[in-house]
């Protein structure tokens, strides 16, 4: 019993994978053990691109199936280690543990090719004919020394991704973009 409630509130109602509160649970326990053992790591925020344009496309119900699907799909790709979670709406973020920025821009680019090529249903109605993502990567501590200001981080990388047209992957600042194919 206290377990299934224990799962209950650390789980999103719909999709299944870990909640927003778990994320900065999660984040808060990661910040505090840093400084023990020297390590940063890298934070991915995702924002699926023209969610907006698929509900309207399909209804909100086939909209809400689209979310668990992706979110399937984000969580089959990462180490049991590493922290999926939706974030809100249709934004998820990815905790990477014990791997460098650099890497992690490089798996961010994986999935963002990963969900491009993933025969997602209704995806036709997208602008560019499939369904995108849109990926902001921020690293701790160089990008933000503290829970705050490493999201802030990774959410304004993610909105240089959308500003260049969606679709990309950019770190903190876009000092580096690392994917810019255009949708055909
Ligand atoms: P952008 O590429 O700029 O991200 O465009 P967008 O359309 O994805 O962004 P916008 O913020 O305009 O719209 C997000 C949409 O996501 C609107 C909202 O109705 C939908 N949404 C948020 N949460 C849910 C949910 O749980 N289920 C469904 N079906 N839709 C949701
Ligand atoms: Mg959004
Ligand atoms: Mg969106």
């Amino acid at each position: 019993m206290n377990e299934t409630l224990l799962d209950l509130s650390i789980r999103d109602g719909l999709t299944g994978i870990y909640n927003h509160r778990y994320f900065q649970e999660f984040l808060a326990m990661e910040l505090a053990r840093s400084p023990r053992y020297d390590n940063g790591f890298p934070l991915l925020f995702l924002d699926i691109d023209h969610f907006k344009n698929y509900n309207d496309s399909h209804g909100h119900l086939d909209g809400d199936s689209l979310l668990c699907m992706f979110a399937n799909v984000l969580a089959g790709r990462f180490r049991k280690m590493d922290l999926v979670a939706r974030y809100g709406g249709e934004e998820f973020v990815i905790l990477l543990l014990d791997i460098t920025c650099r890497e992690a821009q490089r798996l961010a680019e994986e999935l963002r090719r990963l969900i491009e090529e993933y025969p997602f249903k209704g995806g036709e109605t997208q602008p560019g004919g499939r369904i995108t993502v849109s990926i902001g990567v921020a690293s701790f501590p160089d990008h933000g020394p503290d829970a705050a200001s490493l999201i802030r981080a990774a959410d304004s990388a993610l909105y240089d991704a959308k500003h260049r047209g969606r679709n990309k992957v950019c770190v903190t600042e876009c000092a580096d973009i690392i994917q810019t194919s255009t949708l055909t």
